[in-house]
């Protein structure tokens, strides 16, 4: 299969190539060229995560030179536990934060790192490819974890110091070896900002060979589809029935992934996004008018984008699509909600919500109030103890770190302070 560009005026690509490029030349995302709606009886002697993807993922890596090594990737980035599991009648959960890094972010930062690996494998030997990436806590981690000790990569990690939680802070530092933690005296925005100007930077990129794992590469998007795929096929085959998803929404990345799965003829009914107060996609959805704007704080940080950079291809997907914008929902939840349906979690569902959950559950008490009687599955996005600074407060216990997580917190950990400025960065990635 290729690849097209959302702006529609670069060549189509093949997947290594797609992969490698990250952004297409002129300036506009990659997605597929077609997405098949086909029976999805072809899963029928799927059972597992990596059984999906293998299937799911096999029209995309048709024709390119990845092609026979799909199984082995499958198996090696997305053997991590994904249950779906019940909440209340007719509604479901699905657990996506029990990967190494305990956010949803493993799923596509191992594929990036195993398909990369693979593309670089014929020219070991040569400099090693920096990943430099600016995170506001959990894609750090996880592009970190995936590439940690993985020959002919480093990572370079830059986030806000101050604005991540205690225990994201420590696990961007707990790596060493090949990833260098980098704290930023300064917001998201601002480190996000540092690194558009290195890879906008010749000079440096001539002497450093950069690469970026942000939620625009396809390596990420493409595994993120096969969950839904998954979860979708395992709700058909106990109730004969298709299952909505309600998707906690930054970067609008898990949400087009989920209609990716939908177009592709899966047992998904409806795909909705829950944000923060961070307005850009409800609006958008509201009035079909677009309007990019600065981010505002909230509790749910990991979604506190105003300028989402997937919008690209969710209004390419509405542009070949005339019918996807009318079966679009989005809901914006307010701070003093998602305290409240963390709060109450424990009593209403026995579950402990981190921030991102709780504007999904938030959403998904909406619908009921309206009367909605679909099947609805929340997207868990992250562990709450990763969050333990808002929710543990909330819920009044401490609230226990999964196995790898707790692994993690037990090692020492260490970042260097960076001046918000280009030259200390630029400095800093030619001593690397
Ligand atoms: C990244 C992230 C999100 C937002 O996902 P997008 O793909 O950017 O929409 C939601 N929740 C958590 C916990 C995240 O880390």
């Amino acid at each position: 299969m290729k690849f097209i560009s959302t702006n529609g005026r670069a060549d189509p690509a093949g997947l290594s190539t797609a992969l490698l490029a990250g952004l297409a030349p002129d300036g506009g995302l990659y997605f597929p060229d077609r997405i098949e709606a086909s029976p999805f009886r072809r899963f029928d002697a799927c059972t597992t995560l990596p059984q999906v993807a293998r299937v799911f993922l096999r029209p995309f890596f048709e024709g390119d030179i990845l092609h026979d090594d799909l199984r082995l990737i499958c198996d090696l980035s997305l053997d991590i536990e994904t249950p779906l599991v019940s909440l209340a009648e007719s509604s479901y959960l699905l657990e996506l934060f029990h990967g190494p890094t305990a956010a949803f972010k493993d799923y596509g930062a191992r594929f990036l790192a195993n398909t990369l690996g693979r593309l670089r494998g014929t020219e070991a030997g040569e400099t090693p490819l920096t990943i430099l990436v600016a995170t506001s806590g959990d894609t750090g981690s996880a592009v970190a974890a995936a590439f940690h000790r993985m020959p002919g990569f480093r990572v370079v990690i830059l986030y806000p110091d101050g604005r991540v939680s205690k225990r994201q802070a420590h696990q961007l530092g707990c790596f060493g070896d090949n990833v260098l933690a980098l704290r930023v005296p300064a917001g998201f925005d601002q480190c996000q900002a540092l690194a558009k100007q290195a890879f906008s930077d010749s000079d440096l990129r001539a002497r450093v060979p950069l690469s970026s794992a942000n939620s625009i590469s396809l390596g990420r998007l493409l595994p993120q589809a096969t969950y839904y795929a998954f979860a979708s096929l395992l709700h058909h085959r106990a109730t004969g029935r298709s299952l909505s998803f309600i998707v906690p929404t930054g970067n609008l990345g898990n949400a087009v992934a989920a209609l990716i799965a939908k177009g592709a003829g899966l047992p998904i009914h409806r795909v909705l996004f829950a944000t923060n107060r961070n307005r850009t996609v409800p609006e958008f959805v509201e009035t079909g008018e677009y309007h990019a704007r600065p981010s505002v704080a909230t509790l749910a940080n990991a979604m506190d984008v105003g300028d989402p950079s997937n919008v690209a291809r969710l209004r390419f997907m509405m542009a070949k699509d005339p019918a996807l914008h009318a079966a679009l929902s989005a809901l914006s939840v307010d701070d003093e909600t998602i305290r409240a349906r963390i709060k109450s979690g424990e009593a209403d569902y026995g579950k402990v919500f981190c921030p991102h959950t709780a504007c999904g559950i938030e959403m998904l008490e909406h619908e009921r109030r309206g009367g909605s009687k679909d099947d609805f599955c929340v997207v868990a996005t992250a562990h709450p103890s990763k969050f333990e600074d808002v929710v543990e407060p909330l819920v009044g216990h401490e609230v226990e770190p999964p196995p790898a997580l707790r692994a993690m917190l037990a090692r020492p950990a260490a970042s260097e302070i960076l001046e918000p400025d280009y030259p200390s960065l630029k400095d800093r990635l030619i001593r690397l």
